[in-house]
C-alpha cells in the first residue's frame, strides 16, 4: 500500500526530472519490481507525491517492463516543514488546489492518460499548520468530487485525529482516510480509536528488523476485531536522486519472505492474510 521507486528530497524549488537519468534509474529499479512480482506482488501503490520525485513516465515504463501494476497519486506533501510544497500550495485556496488535483484525475497526469488511484498528502505534527489544514481541506473537496481516497503521511495519532475531524466537518467519510505511518505512534489506543472511527490504520516500514513489532501491531488490531481496518507496507525502495547510482535501494521483499510467515506462525489464517494484503487494499482504494 505504500512504496516508492524514486524519491528526490532536494525540495520543491529544485525537484525536477532533469536531476537524474531516467534510463539509469529504470535499470536500477526494475530488478526489484521483478523480484516483488515473483514473490507474489501484483500491485504496488507508489506513494511519492509530485515535487518529491513522482515521475509518471518512469512509472509507466517500470510497470510495463515488470508486469507489476503501479498505482500513483495526486496531492501535495506538507510534512518535513513544507519543504516539498510548491508555491501554489501557499498562494492558492483549498478550492484551487482541489481543482488542480481533480484535473489530474479527470484528464490524466502531465499530458499522459494516467490517472491517480488515490491522493497522497502529508502533514506535520498537531496542531496542524494553516497550510497543512488547507491540504486536508483540498483533499476533502477532491474526495467529494472524485471519490479518491486520501492517504496522509501523519506521524502521530493526535494529527490523524485532527485530520479526521476536518474531514468529518467537510462531509468526507472516515473510510476515505488512510492514516499513513501509524506505526510511528506508540500509543496503541489511538490506533484503536482511528480504526473504530472507520478510517484505515497503515503500519508502514516493514523490514527485517521490524517484523516482530509489525506482527505485534497487526495482532493487537486483530484481537480487537479491527483487522478489517489495517493496511501494511514496507515503505521501501527507492532510487535516491542525488546519490551515486541511486544510493542504497531497499527491496520490496520482507513482507512476502518474512512478515507473512511470521503472521502464520502467530496464528493468522490464510484468510486473515488475504484480508490484510488483498481485501483491505482493494476496499481502501475503492472510490467512495
Ligand atoms: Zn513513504
Amino acid at each position: 500500500m505504500h512504496e516508492h521507486v524514486l524519491v528526490d528530497f532536494i525540495g520543491a524549488d529544485q525537484a525536477s526530472p532533469s536531476r537524474y537519468d531516467a534510463d539509469q534509474a529504470f535499470k536500477v529499479i526494475l530488478p526489484y519490481l521483478i523480484k516483488a512480482k515473483n514473490d507474489g506482488c501484483q500491485t504496488l501503490v507508489e506513494c511519492t507525491p509530485a515535487y518529491l520525485g513522482r515521475d509518471i513516465r518512469l512509472l509507466r515504463r517500470l510497470s510495463e517492463a515488470s508486469g507489476v501494476n503501479i498505482l500513483t497519486n495526486t496531492g501535495y506533501y506538507g510534512a518535513a516543514k513544507d519543504k516539498h510544497l510548491p508555491p501554489q500550495a501557499f498562494a492558492e485556496s483549498a478550492d484551487q488546489l482541489a481543482a488542480r488535483w481533480r484535473m489530474e484525475y479527470e484528464r490524466g497526469i502531465e499530458g499522459t492518460s494516467i490517472k491517480p488511484a488515490l491522493m497522497k498528502i502529508g502533514v506535520d505534527e498537531a496542531p496542524l499548520s494553516a497550510v497543512d489544514a488547507k491540504l486536508v481541506q483540498a483533499a476533502a473537496l477532491t474526495c467529494r468530487s472524485t471519490g479518491l481516497p486520501i492517504a496522509s503521511h501523519t506521524s502521530t495519532g493526535r494529527a490523524a485525529i485532527e485530520e479526521l475531524e476536518l474531514l468529518d466537518r467537510a462531509g468526507v467519510p472516515a473510510r476515505s482516510f488512510i492514516w499513513v505511518h501509524a506505526h510511528n505512534e506508540r500509543d496503541g489506543s489511538l490506533h484503536t480509536r482511528v480504526a473504530k472511527a472507520g478510517a484505515w490504520v497503515e503500519f508502514d516500514g516493514i523490514s527485517d528488523a521490524s517484523v516482530d513489532r509489525h506482527v505485534d501491531l497487526v495482532t493487537q488490531m486483530k484481537t480487537q476485531g479491527l483487522l478489517e481496518r489495517v493496511l501494511v507496507s514496507h515503505d521501501a525502495g527507492w532510487y535516491r536522486v542525488g546519490e551515486p547510482g541511486g544510493g542504497q535501494f531497499r527491496a520490496y521483499d520482507t513482507l512476502f519472505t518474512k512478515f507473512v510467515p511470521a503472521l502464520m506462525a502467530a496464528g493468522f489464517s490464510k484468510d486473515d492474510v488475504r484480508v490484510l494484503l488483498v481485501e483491505n487494499p482493494r476496499q481502501a482504494l475503492t472510490r467512495g
